[in-house]
């Protein structure tokens, strides 16, 4: 296994020239859920030089793909993230997702065949919205898969240690209130006033928070209320999302947050109609033999993993996959980066020499923890028994 470790970081530093190429690129020009088709292509491009077999196009999805190599019993996917956020940009760093994941699948094809793998990139478009894991996990991405792994990275100070850490399910909505639009001083008193809606809906919301675990996250905008003072406006739109650690508590959560709304109908007359805007992502769990793997990785580049990450708001369509698939998700805190994801600022941190500095001993570690996984026998076993299939009819959630 030293050696085998060795050899794998050798493979990390040959390719890294062109992985950090990649990553810069996916960075500089920001595509949007679903419409990563740069992002995409450069990805599966690399890995198809690499000796990677590429299927374009995975479950339909024009932006997904999956490249394969080896044929072995254990079939392991990692998971290439590439989509970013509406005006920051690459504010969640998925370049260095994709990166941290395509250099670990480069490092690791010369020794598929001697870890007796089926290894698998798998182009996963659509994180920050849409689902694009639950959607690929539905339409047989991830069929026969017994791991699935990938990193995410954050702001400086969390420990590299995913063990027992989360993240919340969430299910993001669209409530429309539809009223009647009529002269807003000629005749007021005969509209039904659908931004008044929006307004109460936000108001009672709002109040709600309090009357909430401190876990609980529930966010919103009002996305349309009207197109001119002198009309009352008879249409508004209000897109919002409810996010818990138990998908029970997330129902729990969203049950009250519907009433808000269904209030807000009431009181003011209009007609509410809400409907799902993307699949659930549900909540993530890290298998623990995985995260010990990654974090005795990690620990050996003098990181710290004393304590575990714990748990910090925040959604992954991982989560989906880790529900029936032993998944590891650990989080990369990116040294200097002293603002939070989403920020225009860490846009900025997730193209520096520090960022890819740790996206390439992530790489380093997923590469020997897929090995570490794949050459200890009673792991291996057990990761074999639990591969994913969707038609098994006593299939259990992993534990
Ligand atoms: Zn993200």
């Amino acid at each position: 296994m030293a050696s085998l470790r060795i050899a794998l970081a050798e493979g990390i530093e040959e390719w890294k020239p062109r992985v950090q190429t990649l990553a810069h690129e996916i960075h500089t020009n920001p595509e949007l859920a679903f419409e990563e088709v740069r992002s995409s292509k450069a990805a599966a491009a690399l890995l198809a030089e690499g000796g990677f077999e590429i299927a374009p196009g995975t479950g339909g999805l024009p932006t997904a793909f999956t490249a394969t190599a080896g044929r072995g019993e254990l079939k392991v996917a990692l998971c290439v993230e590439y989509d970013a956020l509406p005006n920051i940009g690459h504010a969640c760093g998925h370049n260095l997702v994709a990166g941290a994941s395509v250099a670990a699948a480069l490092a690791l094809r010369p020794y598929v065949d001697e870890l007796g793998i089926e290894l698998k990139a798998i182009g996963t478009p659509a994180e920050e919205s849409g689902g694009g894991k639950a959607l690929l996990l539905e339409r047989g991405a991830f069929d026969g898969v017994s791991l699935a792994l990938m990193v995410h990275p954050v702001q400086d100070g969390m420990t590299y240690n995913p063990a027992g850490s989360s993240a919340q399910a969430m299910g993001r909505y669209r409530a429309t209130f539809v009223g009647r639009a009529s002269h807003a001083a000629a005749a007021p008193h005969l509209g039904i006033n659908a931004a008044d809606a929006a307004v109460l809906s936000q108001v009672a919301v709002g109040l709600l928070r309090q009357q909430v675990p401190g876990d609980h996250r529930i966010a919103l905008y009002v996305a349309e209320a009207g197109i001119a003072t002198n009309i009352i406006p008879e249409r508004a739109v209000v897109e919002f999302e409810c996010r818990a650690f138990t998908l029970g508590d997330y129902e729990a959560l969203l049950e009250r947050v519907l009433a808000c709304f269904e209030g807000a109908a009431l009181s003011t007359g209009t007609t509410l109609s809400i409907e799902a805007t993307e699949p659930v992502y549900q909540p993530l769990m890290q298998n623990n033999a995985l995260a010990a793997h990654w974090t005795e990785a990690m620990r050996t580049f003098g990181k710290d993993t004393t304590c575990s990450a714990g748990m910090s708001g925040g959604s992954t369509d991982m989560g989906n996959v880790s529900q029936v698939i032993p998944t590891l998700h650990p989080w990369l805190s990116i040294p200097g980066a002293n603002v939070p994801i989403h920020s225009h600022g860490f846009a900025a941190f997730a193209d520096t020499p520090e960022a890819y500095s740790v996206m390439f001993e992530a790489a380093t570690a997923l590469a020997w923890t897929i090995a570490g996984a794949a050459t200890t026998p009673s792991e291996r076993e057990h990761f074999i028994k639990s591969a994913y299939n969707p038609h098994a009819s006593n299939r259990k959630k992993q534990s």
